[in-house]
């Protein structure tokens, strides 16, 4: 079962026509978010911890809703892939992480790298790149600030077809991290041949870290493995102490997690920013 947030608005109904009619009410609902500006970006600092440093942050996307409050990406995103909705909304999302991203770099000393989920579906658009491309022009934000993250999933259908769209967006110097790592079923031999230049290794496993053999194991494995291929590697989802030495044991040097920060809005992560770093 998926974690919810305890304002999360959650499908309890029993019945199933029921649930039937709040997903098409929730559906009409998510048609008339973007023009109501009910959307907000909440930002994850990613730190690296040998800097003792936050070097970039993850856009999430949040939705308050009128009626059912705050309703979680887990619940309304589905609903936007399948009916396509998922493109404006993508379209605002990148736009507000760019634009917010470039506010900061403007103010701060430090740069501070921007990453941004990409739905498949958006993935799949013959615009995006040009899009993408707009996007960094209008706001002025520095290419290589910008990293797109992508699932294993996403990726690894059309693989030909998704090279030469990842060449192209790598060509305009926007970095690309494969998000949910190990869950998926990326070939290690593909896994080369895609211009990527960041590895997200999933939560479940940074969970059992510290109480499964297996799972450490994997992160290990993971983590040597980005060391060949010469990429990036973030440790998704630390929340203990534990987790993180164990992290550390093992060379990783960047982590994600509540052990630092929730996902938090645009002004909390601004402070967090200017404040030094007391892990
Ligand atoms: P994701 O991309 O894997 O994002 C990480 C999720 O894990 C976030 O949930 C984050 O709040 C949560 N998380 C981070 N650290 C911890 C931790 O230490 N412990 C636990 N238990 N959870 C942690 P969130 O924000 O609810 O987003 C859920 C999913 O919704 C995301 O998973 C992503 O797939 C999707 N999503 C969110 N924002 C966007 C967006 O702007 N566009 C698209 N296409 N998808 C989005
Ligand atoms: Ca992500
Ligand atoms: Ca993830
Ligand atoms: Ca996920």
């Amino acid at each position: 079962a998926k974690e919810q947030g305890r304002c999360c608005f959650k499908f309890y109904s029993d019945s199933l026509n029921c649930r039937a009619i709040e997903r098409l009410e929730l559906e009409q609902e998510l048609r008339k978010a973007l023009e109501n500006d009910e959307f907000e970006l909440y930002y994850q600092p990613q730190i690296d911890v040998e800097k003792d440093q936050i070097v970039s942050v993850e856009a999430l996307i949040r939705w308050h809703n009128p009626k059912h409050g705050l309703v979680s990406p887990a619940e309304f995103i589905p609903i936007a892939e399948e009916t396509g909705l998922i493109i404006e909304i993508g379209e605002w999302v990148l736009k507000t992480a760019c634009q917010q991203a470039k506010i900061w770099l403007d103010e701060g000393d430090n740069e501070c790298r921007v990453s941004v989920n990409l739905s498949s579906v958006q993935f799949k658009r013959g615009s995006l790149v040009g899009y993408i491309k707009t996007v960094l022009e209008d706001t002025q934000l520095p290419a290589n600030l910008l990293e797109l993250e992508l699932t294993e999933s996403a990726i690894m259908t059309d693989v030909e077809e998704n090279i030469v769209r990842l060449q192209q967006i790598k060509a305009l110097g926007v970095g690309i991290a494969i998000d949910d790592f190990g869950t998926g079923y990326s070939s290690l031999s593909y896994l080369k041949k895609f211009p990527i230049s960041t590895l997200k290794i999933d939560r479940s496993f940074i969970t059992d870290i510290d109480t499964c053999s297996d799972a450490a194991a994997i992160v290990k494995a993971i983590i040597v493995l980005a060391e060949t291929l010469n990429l990036a590697v973030i440790a998704e989802g630390v929340e203990t102490k534990g987790q993180l030495k164990t992290l550390q044991s093992f060379n990783c040097s960047m982590i994600q997690g509540y052990l630092f920060s929730p996902p938090i809005n645009a002004g909390d992560f601004e402070s967090l920013l200017i404040n030094d770093l007391h892990l």
